[in-house]
């Protein structure tokens, strides 16, 4: 496995050196790793809203597509303040390998709009999603990309989505996946991110002769990945020791009560107002001794800083690119492993992609079918990622990468090349 790291200026997310790393080991020339780093369009979209009160206020919203070569592009879209156009594209190739890897037809793509959904009314947010719409619906669409919640979005907002083309191209259920059940949503789509999370952890366990029982987890971010990551993990007998959200966190060296935190949390209020437990912050969180470390929040959290004081043992990437390139080589020479987000974090696309099998072929599948599913494709995917991990005795985000741009590499190739 070469070492050799790239020349180029270090980021924040360390993506595109990623790839360029496993681009250089398969031995593709710099014209394959520019065709399969950049994107082959993008949008950029200006989303006036009129407040409540009466004020105007200008938002802007992205759509990056990264690749189309296996299927329609396909990525989540993101309601947050910093969102903006690096991020996006970030994202967006991030989405191309996971499909890649996790072997889902669909492309890559990623979206957002720069707004705080939580300052927002519901009227307001209504408003800015209809006119996000308005402006790319020629973009989007069943065969073209088909956009689903993300951080700061829900299945709410994916049903306006829906309405909204619909009332341009008539019903059209497979625009978008995360809908709710109701109008065409998949059963176990919103549990699959968290779920697939610990479907992966149990397969990482078994593949090292070990059991989650008892096994302690710390997670970062509770909103739809920690959430259901946490209850899932509960139900393997892990103990959750600590959680936390954006204004901090709760722990409890002998296990966090996981149904009565989740209860506190879906009746809306915050992580750090569960009296319960002993509060902490974010800071002190990372830095907690534990098995399991399971960032479920935003990117870029695990850096050169934060990886030279991490205790966890594992680090289980829920959230997207949640490690810094430089952080990802601290953790390395620090023999801290590393469960990475394109296998981590893929239950939801997969199960996004039954859900648009469903709209498409107009028939629900059953719940026990969609969970076997989704369970032998991650299971099989974590099989092959450690399988080569192991062969070329390289790291789980290596081997990863690896297979995920030989697949791209190989269809883009099919198609342009
Ligand atoms: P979400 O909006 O439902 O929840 C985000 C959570 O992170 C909230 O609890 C929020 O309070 C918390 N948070 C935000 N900033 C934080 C900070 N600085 N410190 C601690 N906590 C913070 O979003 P989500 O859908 O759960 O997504 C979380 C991550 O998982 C994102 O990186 C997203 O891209 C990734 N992801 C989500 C899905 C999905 O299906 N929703 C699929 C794949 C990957």
């Amino acid at each position: 496995m070469s070492t050799k790291l790239p020349s180029k200026k270090l980021e924040p997310h360390g993506n595109s050196l990623f790839l360029r790393e496993a681009c250089e080991t398969l031995g593709y020339s710099d014209q394959v790793f520019e065709l399969l780093s950049g994107a082959s369009r993008e949008f950029r979209l200006q989303l006036p809203l009129l407040r409540d009160d009466g004020s105007l206020q200008i938002f802007y919203g992205y759509r990056v597509q990264h690749h189309n070569a296996l299927g329609p592009y396909k990525g989540g879209l993101r309601y947050h303040p910093s969102v903006n156009i690096d991020d996006t594209r970030v994202l967006a190739t991030l989405m191309s390998l996971k499909t890649a890897l996790v072997k889902v037809p669909f492309g890559g793509a990623k979206g957002g709009v720069n707004c705080d959904p939580h300052s927002l009314s519901r009227r307001e947010l209504e408003s800015l999603t209809r006119t996000f719409v308005e402006k790319i619906h020629r973009g989007i669409g069943p065969s073209l990309d088909i956009p689903a919640p993300d951080v700061g979005t829900n299945a709410q907002v994916m049903a306006w989505i829906l309405d909204e083309y619909s009332k341009i191209y008539g019903y059209t259920p497979s625009v978008v996946t995360g809908k709710p059940v109701l109008i065409g949503g998949s059963e176990g789509r919103e549990e699959a991110t968290g779920t697939g999370v610990a479907i992966v952890m149990e397969q990482y366990a078994r593949h090292h002769a070990e059991r989650l029982e008892e096994k302690t987890v710390v997670i970062q971010g509770f909103g739809n990945v920690g959430l259901y990551a946490a209850k899932a993990l509960h139900g393997y007998g892990a103990k959750i020791i600590a959680i936390s959200d954006s204004k901090g966190g709760v722990l409890n060296e002998s296990g966090l009560d996981v149904d009565a935190l989740c209860s506190h949390c879906e009746s809306g209020e915050r992580v750090s107002a569960y009296s319960d437990a002993q509060p902490i912050t974010n800071d002190e969180l990372l830095r907690l001794p534990c098995d399991y470390l399971i960032p479920a929040a935003l990117g870029g959290v695990i850096d050169e800083v934060v990886a030279r004081e991490v205790k966890a043992k594992v680090i289980v990437e829920a959230a997207n690119s949640p490690t810094s390139f430089v952080g990802n080589e601290i953790l390395i020479e620090r023999e801290i492993t590393v469960l990475p987000d394109i296998l981590v974090n893929a239950g939801g696309v997969i199960v996004s992609y039954f859900e648009w099998v469903q709209n498409m072929q107009q028939m629900p599948w059953e719940r026990d079918q969609i969970d076997a599913q989704l369970t032998r494709k991650l299971s099989r995917a974590s099989e092959h990622v450690f399988a080569v991990a192991t062969g070329k005795t390289c790291s789980f985000r290596q081997a990863a990468y690896l297979i995920a741009t030989e697949r791209l590499r190989d269809a883009v190739a099919i198609i342009t090349i």
